[in-house]
């Protein structure tokens, strides 16, 4: 029996970029100081200059940066939020921790991101803020969203938790909307060494709004503002992320290279294949094919050593969490038919050509 394949490895990520990483855990270690500090400017800085735009704001955790960047933009309590309706819960949770409402919207079928001829009709004089998600690392369609959002004076806050090194018509994600969040959770493309997130933008004053918030609504020590929170990127994982961040462009470049490899050898397979427009460079986060015999496949898989996960099993709308809203089974067929059919397949920097031929292989003898 050979060795089975795991769904993600992320060892590979630590290995490459090792003696930074280590050198960095050692210098804060030996610094004595742990939060707010030169580790966290210095990333911040950097992953400002790699999303193409001005400032970043560092944050404990994907969620956070949804949340905190929803309220610098003024989302409250009786605001809606448009909404992916196939999505990770967090994009929803972290409208719902403003007191605001989540407006789901469909995907287009293809792309499985946001469909921007369908936002109009989802749109109320409640309406803030459109939020899109470059699920699977996928850039949304950004132009047709800012056009229907401009035209209803809308704000554009987009989860790029899972596009790390993106781009969309050329221009890195992370900068083309009013804030961007982000996550550095592990399993991330670019990924801490436990939780870590971050808002960025061109604004200013928006971001500085974030970083007062991340800090008990205070700028200056014991002089609060606002009602704020306790949400900051430590330094031990900012000097990570910036021993990291050298070589998340190559790391993108094998994600690509692994994903043209499975394209090329699942082409006329029984399956749906991710579909990439024409103006995307996508991140490939994910490499999440569609099978009507969903279930069936995954288990085959793993009979034959190949790990795979689902993204997502149950839509937002459906869980327990979201019973409040009212939904119900049929609300979102274009969702639904996704959480029943989508399945991920192995893809990390750093595996092997022997294994993704493996993967290939057991795919085409499982459909
Ligand atoms: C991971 C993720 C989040 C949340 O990030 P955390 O750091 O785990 O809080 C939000 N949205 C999407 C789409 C994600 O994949």
């Amino acid at each position: 029996m050979l060795e089975p394949i795991p769904f993600l490895d992320l060892q590979p990520g630590y290995q490459v970029a090792q003696s930074a990483i280590d050198a960095a855990l050692l210098r804060v270690a030996g610094s004595g100081w742990f939060l707010l500090g030169q580790e966290l400017a210095a990333f911040e800085a950097a992953w400002a200059l790699h999303c193409g735009t001005a400032h970043a704001a560092g944050v404990a955790n994907g969620l956070d940066a949804l949340h905190l960047g929803l309220l610098a933009l003024g989302v409250g309590p009786g605001d809606e939020v448009i909404v992916p309706s196939n999505t990770y819960i967090a994009t929803w949770l972290a409208v719902s921790q403003c007191g605001a409402t989540p407006v789901p919207v469909e995907p287009d079928a293809l792309s499985f991101n946001l469909d921007a001829t369908r936002i109009q009709a989802a749109i109320t004089p409640r309406t803030k803020v459109v939020l899109p998600v470059h699920l699977y690392g996928q850039p949304a369609d950004m132009d047709a969203i800012h056009a229907v959002a401009r035209q209803h004076g809308l704000a554009v806050l987009d989860d790029c938790a899972q596009a790390h090194g993106a781009r969309y018509k050329g221009r890195a994600v992370g900068g083309l909307a009013d804030l961007s969040a982000w996550s550095f959770y592990p399993g991330k493309n670019l990924g801490a060494m436990g939780d870590g997130g971050a808002v960025s933008g061109g604004d200013a004053a928006l971001l500085e709004r974030v970083k007062v918030l991340r800090n008990y609504g205070s700028r200056i020590k014991y002089h609060n503002e606002v009602k704020g929170f306790n949400s900051r990127l430590d330094e031990i994982q900012a000097a990570v992320l910036s021993a990291k961040l050298p070589h998340l462009e190559a790391a993108t470049a094998q994600r690509r290279v692994i994903a043209a490899q499975l394209l090329d050898g699942l082409a006329g397979a029984d399956l749906v294949l991710p579909q990439v427009p024409t103006w995307a460079d996508p991140a490939w986060h994910l490499f999440v094919i569609r099978h009507p015999g969903r279930d069936a496949l995954q288990a085959r898989l793993a009979a034959l050593g190949v790990g795979t996960l689902i993204h997502y099993p149950v839509p937002p709308h459906l869980q327990p969490a979201y019973a409040e809203l009212g939904h119900a089974a049929g609300d979102f067929p274009v969702a639904e038919a996704m959480h029943r059919e989508v399945l991920s397949l192995p893809l990390w920097p750093g595996m092997s050509e022997a294994q993704v031929a493996r993967v290939i292989a057991a795919v085409k003898a499982s459909v």
